[in-house]
């Protein structure tokens, strides 16, 4: 099935690029997708999934839960600050930190309930005023204020312009989180998470061609 495909296709990137072995995740990225293909890649045993929405995840991820066990959702969609609440209950991880506001909240959010997901700062590349993400040269002033209210930066992420040749954008964001320590890098999707792989992504996002077109 494609979701065996993908993984196959990781595997061989982190060889051909000398990434060791598993050093790559797969987020299969579940939004908007029908149950039973959820379900079915659930049953191949995969068990670390995104989301978009905080509303459709809560809809879905409890009973799922309950059903195949412990599951990992990372939240890869934009987070509204009056929904930061329901998300650090819901996700393993937030990969779109991308304002100070959001830090604030969830700082003190986290503060209240002793745990936080672990985040990662999504950076606007592309400097794209209708993208959403920090722009490239506020980058390491804001990793150093999300970390001074100790919130757990674990990497960053980005979205390449539409239509854009990606790498340039993931080499970038691999050089602003090596500067700022930051292990993780979430980039590449569907069209693109081999380049991401040679470039050095840790977490590649991966829906429409695991899952199908979504509706
Ligand atoms: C939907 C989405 C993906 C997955 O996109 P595909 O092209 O279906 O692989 C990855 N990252 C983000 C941020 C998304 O919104």
């Amino acid at each position: 099935m494609a979701y065996t495909d993908i993984l196959h296709r990781i595997r061989a990137a982190e060889a051909a690029h000398g990434r060791p072995a598993g050093s790559v995740q797969l987020v299969a990225v579940s939004k908007l997708q029908p149950d039973a293909r959820v379900e079915a890649v659930l049953d191949s045993g995969h068990r670390l999934f995104g989301e978009n929405y905080v509303q459709e995840a809560q809809g879905k991820w409890p009973a799922l839960r309950d059903r195949f066990g412990p599951v990992t959702v990372h939240l890869i969609g934009p987070l509204q600050t009056n929904k930061a609440k329901a998300a650090l209950h819901l996700f393993d991880a937030i990969h779109t930190l991308d304002r100070p506001s959001l830090a604030n909240r969830l700082a003190r959010l986290a503060q209240e309930a002793g745990h936080c997901p672990d985040l990662f700062v999504q950076v606007n590349t592309g400097a794209e005023p209708q993208k959403a993400g920090i722009l490239p040269n506020e980058a390491d002033t804001f990793i150093a204020a999300a970390r001074a209210l100790d919130l757990p930066v674990v990497g960053a992420m980005c979205i390449p312009p539409e239509g854009a040749d990606p790498v340039p954008h993931f080499a970038h964001l691999a050089r602003i989180a090596e500067r700022n320590g930051l292990g993780g890098l979430s980039m590449g999707m569907s069209g693109d998470f081999e380049d991401a792989i040679a470039q050095g992504a840790t977490h590649v996002r991966v829906g429409s061609a695991i899952f199908g077109a979504r509706a």
